[in-house]
């Protein structure tokens, strides 16, 4: 698998076209986040410190002036480890108090037995769509007013996505919907899900309707089923904190493949056409649900 995978990145990069596309951006985001360096990007520690220097770095480049909303989460033990979300805010050209929230957690699992967890698709390929969809909306801006929200502590328990709802910058009956990239990276049949349209038809017809249109094989599901299933992927990333608050949402993301949550989720092992896909599947679906945003049954 991992040969497989090595020679597709090969062949994608011969293929790159030269003109800078969206893709070619994010490529060089997820690189950067999942190299050594950033070790692993742990909440906490000097590694996710950097991954979030950089995302600030990134967000001001393009315009934005990115907040830090710090937090501080207890552990069982009595330990305390403090994490930080970034949240950048692009008004609407026609706010109607409707604010969509656009997710991707910047941390992983640091370095364990020597080995670094570099999460180049968990989760450095979501925050590198996140940005590629900053970009584009400070490009032509959304209608409804955007929060582009990178957070910390997904990994072990969605911490900052519920520090984000315990005090969110906007009135949380604001949130009109949640948008959540969470490993957007790899999948050898370059199939992307996008879960969130069961529980909610007015998501689903917008999913249903960007299915033909999709860059990638864009798979609805995942979204039904008892809670803690397998199958059911609701709460199993940042935006189940937004479901279970009540807030529509849609998550975007691949099956599990063998890199998951192993040290060999690198660079090295990313499909590079298949990721650039990607990109530009998520730059349409915030485009497509911030136009019709206006027509989502109140809550
Ligand atoms: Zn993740």
């Amino acid at each position: 698998m991992r040969r497989f995978l090595l020679a597709l990145s090969a062949i994608a990069l011969l293929a790159s076209p030269v003109a800078a596309a969206p893709g070619d951006r994010a490529l060089e985001d997820v690189r950067i986040l999942s190299a050594d360096d950033m070790e692993g990007r742990l909440v906490g520690s000097p590694g996710g410190e950097k991954a979030r220097a950089y995302i600030l770095g990134r967000l001001r480049d393009i315009g934005l002036a990115p907040v830090e909303q710090p937090f501080v989460i207890k552990r069982r033990d009595g330990s305390e480890t403090n994490g930080v979300n970034l949240i950048a805010r692009i008004e609407g050209s026609t706010p109607d108090g409707k604010v969509m929230v656009i997710t991707a957690h910047y941390d992983h699992l640091g370095i364990h037995d020597g080995q670094i967890y570099n999460g180049a698709d968990d989760n450095a390929s979501g925050v590198a769509g996140l940005l590629a969809v900053a970009e584009a909306f400070r490009a032509s801006p959304p209608k409804h007013t955007v929060l582009i929200v990178a957070l910390d502590a997904e990994e072990g328990g969605l911490r900052g996505a519920r520090a984000f709802l315990e005090t969110p910058p906007v009135p949380a009956g604001d949130i009109a919907l949640n948008i959540n990239f969470d490993m957007l990276a790899k999948n050898a049949r370059g199939e992307l899900y996008a879960a969130g349209g069961s529980p909610n038809p007015w998501v689903r017809a917008r999913l249903e309707a960007l299915v033909p249109t999709a860059p990638v094989s864009l798979k609805l599901g995942h979204d039904t089923g008892p809670d803690d299933s397998f199958d059911n992927w609701t709460y199993q990333s940042d935006h189940g904190v937004f479901a279970r608050a009540g807030i529509p949402w849609v998550y975007f993301g691949v099956e599990d493949h063998p890199e998951y949550h192993k040290p060999t989720d690198d660079f090295a092992t990313v499909p590079q056409a298949f990721f650039r896909k990607a990109v530009e599947t998520v730059i349409a679906a915030a485009r497509l649900f911030d136009e019709q945003l206006d027509t989502i049954p109140a809550r």
